[in-house]
């Protein structure tokens, strides 16, 4: 049984999501990132679904969610002190701990790594719904693969619809953009696999160290499966336009940055999104969605500017212009 409506969470949604869970089926979620497309992280023919569903490739591993930071210990084998120090500070929270993984997670969460994505999300649905399914979430965003994340249960629905068992609605997302991931060896040292809603800086001052970038390995794979160029990105055409440039010809929408561009012809459709990087990640997929229409030969965007702040916004903006 599927459906393609939300259901607004509540104690009695939530259990009969827990059980739709517990029975091997697929339930998305909200979380502070975007909303997620949860299984059953034990139980490999739960997990296969949102391959399916998604029409993911299995190379790419999911992000496994618990809702008690002890319960980390049953789904990876090692535990460095800088994972305590990094639990501590931002769990619960949009940071992602990827360790090497315990037996209890079978390969196919993963992507055959030895390794494996941990996250305590701060959503109150969230955890309510991993407490009452008594099992942790592999759960990637609740989107087709490569597509833009949902940060409102509208936007699973639409994008799918007849392929879950139930979609709870718990409002807008708050953060907007996915986790930050980093990885953690046995000996604690860590790097950063993906920028996200908590800043790379902020991890630094927490360790003590500088955070770099995950290198690729000698055998030419990548630090983490999954991390395409062209990831997050609207069917339409997303262009990355300064203001001082001119917006391409037909017709299009405008995401603007602080301010209203001046001098647009009327029929333009345009969104202004905070000059802030919080309160831009917050509302980028809502606007990207809105304007994502058959109408809209091309998407502009007036990019934001380069610094460390806005890293996590540019990385998203960067790969979902890719072509
Ligand atoms: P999402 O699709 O937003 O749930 O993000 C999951 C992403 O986290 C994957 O596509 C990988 O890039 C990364 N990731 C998850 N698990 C691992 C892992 N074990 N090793 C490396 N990267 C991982
Ligand atoms: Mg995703």
């Amino acid at each position: 049984m599927t459906t393609s409506h939300a259901v607004v969470a509540t104690p009695e949604t939530i259990a009969l999501a827990a059980a739709h869970l517990r029975a091997g089926d697929l339930v998305a979620f909200p979380t502070e990132t975007v909303y997620g497309l949860g299984a059953n992280a034990l139980d490999a023919a739960a997990v296969e679904k949102i391959f399916i569903a998604k029409r993911r490739p299995r190379s790419s591993p999911l992000i496994v969610h618990i809702a008690d930071a002890q319960d980390a210990r049953k789904v990876v084998r090692l535990w460095p002190n800088a994972a305590e120090l990094l639990a501590r500070h931002f769990w619960p929270g949009p940071l992602t701990m990827v360790l090497p993984k315990s037996n209890a997670i079978p390969a196919i969460v993963s992507g055959d790594l030895d390794t494996v994505g941990v996250r305590l999300p701060e959503h109150p649905v969230a955890r309510a719904l991993i407490r009452a399914a008594g099992v942790p979430l592999a759960a990637p965003s609740a989107n087709e693969f490569m597509q833009l994340s949902p940060t409102a249960a509208s936007h699973v629905a639409r994008s799918l619809a007849g392929r879950v068992a139930m979609i709870l609605d718990g409002g807008n997302s708050d953060a907007g953009i996915e986790s930050t991931v980093v990885s953690i060896s046995a000996e604690g040292h860590v790097e950063l696999l993906r920028p996200g809603a908590v800043r790379r800086e902020q991890i630094e001052r927490v360790l003590g160290t500088a955070v770099a970038d995950a290198h690729w390995d000698k055998q030419g794979s990548a630090p983490s499966p999954g991390m395409h160029e062209r990831h997050y990105a609207p069917h339409t055409p997303l262009r990355l336009v300064s203001r001082q440039s001119p917006l391409p010809d037909g017709a299009g929408a405008l995401i603007s940055l602080g301010t209203a561009r001046p001098n647009l012809p009327n029929d333009l459709t345009e969104i202004v999104l905070p000059a802030y990087p919080e309160a831009y990640a917050r509302g980028l997929y809502a606007a990207l969605h809105s304007v994502d229409h058959p109408d809209h030969a091309w998407i502009a965007l007036e990019p934001p500017p380069q610094q460390p702040a806005w890293e996590a916004v540019n990385d998203r903006l960067r790969r979902a212009a890719s072509p």
